[in-house]
């Protein structure tokens, strides 16, 4: 029963921002996630950049995970 998250980790999943994927990421570093969140993006869904309200969404993500 240890495998939750620490409150401290911060977690964002593709799917949860309406990507039909199963990539997601852990980290304790929300600045991090967010760099790899981008990279993703770009590499598996050819978006060079995030839409502002899909950035949007990864903050607010981050911030209540
Ligand atoms: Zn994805």
């Amino acid at each position: 029963m240890s495998d939750a998250a620490p409150p401290s980790r911060r977690a964002l999943a593709c799917r949860d921002l309406g990507f039909a994927c199963e990539w997601q990421i852990r980290s304790a570093s929300p600045s991090e996630i967010e760099s790899r969140f981008r990279e993703h993006a770009r590499c598996a869904h050819g978006l060079s950049a995030l839409p502002p309200e899909l950035a949007e969404r990864v903050t607010s993500e981050l911030r209540t995970a």
